[in-house]
């Protein structure tokens, strides 16, 4: 339901719970954040109810607050709210996570092709069968973007998703069909939202993705494809200040 996206510097925690917090008033019922630091741990934690739920949880079992890190609040559509369901979904053995809002119409097709190959699941929802899905194409590729861009080719529906993986500290990647996701620009540090209000309080300076588009970010660059792979021409903005 809400996304957020984060690389800079040592607090992606911070930015993360702020951008979900300025999200709630979507309406949500599970919470969850995924944060790599700069040596490639990755940690997650993820509650169902109130993000006050998840901000206890991380209270109680501090995770790395790294350089980056997505964040996300859930409205279930594909298994109920349970702390299970809750995203990050996690892909290659453990070693990248996903958020996602949104539908994948073709997920039965796609869990039972996993499924045939050996993979299983841990949740009930759509969105794990991307993690995997995700998690089988990075070990044939070993290159993140290369992998999302054809993970998310095969998906069918809505979606919004975000993934970062610990082998590649310092990068997220985010693909959008059917909803929405804008970039953040920063000073040594960039956003990605499923809208302006996951980082207003940061920067003003946005751009918008298109349909069928995939964006990876670092602390420094931004770079904005076709599902396609061809480079397109992003569209910046400026948020205007009673956003
Ligand atoms: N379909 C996904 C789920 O049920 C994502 C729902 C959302 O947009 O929050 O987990």
């Amino acid at each position: 339901c809400g996304i957020v996206g984060y690389v800079g510097s040592d607090r992606s925690i911070e930015v993360l719970i702020g951008g979900l917090r300025r999200l709630e008033y979507r309406g949500y019922d599970s919470a969850g954040v995924a944060v790599i630091d700069a040596e490639g741990s990755l940690g997650t934690a993820k509650k169902s109810g109130k993000l006050q739920a998840l901000v206890d949880e991380l209270d109680a079992h501090p995770i790395n607050n790294g350089t980056t890190g997505i964040g996300h609040t859930r409205w279930a559509t594909h298994g109920g709210p349970t702390d299970q369901n809750a995203h990050p979904h996690l892909g290659d053995e453990g070693r990248l996570a996903v958020i996602h809002n949104g539908i994948i119409e073709n997920f039965s097709e796609l869990r039972d092709e996993l499924l045939a190959d050996g993979f299983s699941f841990r949740s009930e929802t759509d969105t794990e069968v991307a993690a995997v899905l995700l998690g089988r194409d990075y070990a044939d590729s070993g290159d993140l973007v290369e992998a999302f861009r054809r993970t998310v080719s095969r998906l069918e529906g809505a979606f919004t998703l975000l993934a970062v993986h610990k082998d590649q500290p310092g990068l997220v990647v985010g693909a959008r069909r059917n909803s929405p996701l804008v970039i953040g620009l920063g000073e040594g540090e960039n956003f990605l939202g499923s809208d302006v209000a996951a980082f207003v309080e940061y920067t003003r300076n946005a751009v918008a993705i298109g349909q069928d588009q995939i964006v990876a970010i670092t602390a420094d660059s931004v770079s904005v494809t076709g599902f396609d792979g061809n480079p397109v021409e992003a569209e910046p903005f400026e948020v205007a200040w009673d956003a």
